[in-house]
């Protein structure tokens, strides 16, 4: 009997054994699902911009008024484009760092960068909601 005494630990040591080679599979997803998700750094969206005068001026000035909906955004970026939530001090920010005047009428304008050529666009999708102001990273 005292011979069996020994062998109890090894069998929960061979489950927990188990356990962690189960631990160890489920772990390899997970740590590449960050890196997909989380593509962009705020430092990386600060290279981009700032390699434009335009857009760095840009992405400054939003920053200065709107920065908690800057970072949100950051973590938000789908396919290359930057979500902005739009806020009506921004048609004068568009115009005097891209040199083009969204009409107040308009529900859509598409326009770029006439330094870098950066597109972007502003849409408003629905009369219930805040538009939006894509612009690509
Ligand atoms: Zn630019």
């Amino acid at each position: 009997m005292s011979s069996d005494d020994p062998d109890l630990p090894d069998s929960d040591g061979a489950q927990s054994g188990g356990v962690i080679a189960e631990t160890m599979a489920d772990a390899a997803p997970q740590s590449a699902e960050p890196l997909t998700r989380n593509k962009y750094s705020e430092s990386d969206l600060r290279l981009r911009f700032t390699s434009c005068g335009r857009c760095g001026f840009f992405i400054a000035a939003y920053r200065i008024d709107h920065n908690q909906e800057y970072l949100a955004a950051i973590e938000e970026i789908e396919a290359g484009w930057l979500t902005l939530p739009w806020h009506p001090d921004m048609r004068e920010l568009v115009n005097k760092s891209y040199g083009c005047p969204i009409d107040i009428t308009a529900y859509f304008f598409e326009g770029s960068c006439p330094e870098c050529r950066r597109t972007f666009s502003y849409a408003e999708l629905n009369k219930n909601q805040p538009a939006l102001f894509l612009i690509k990273i």
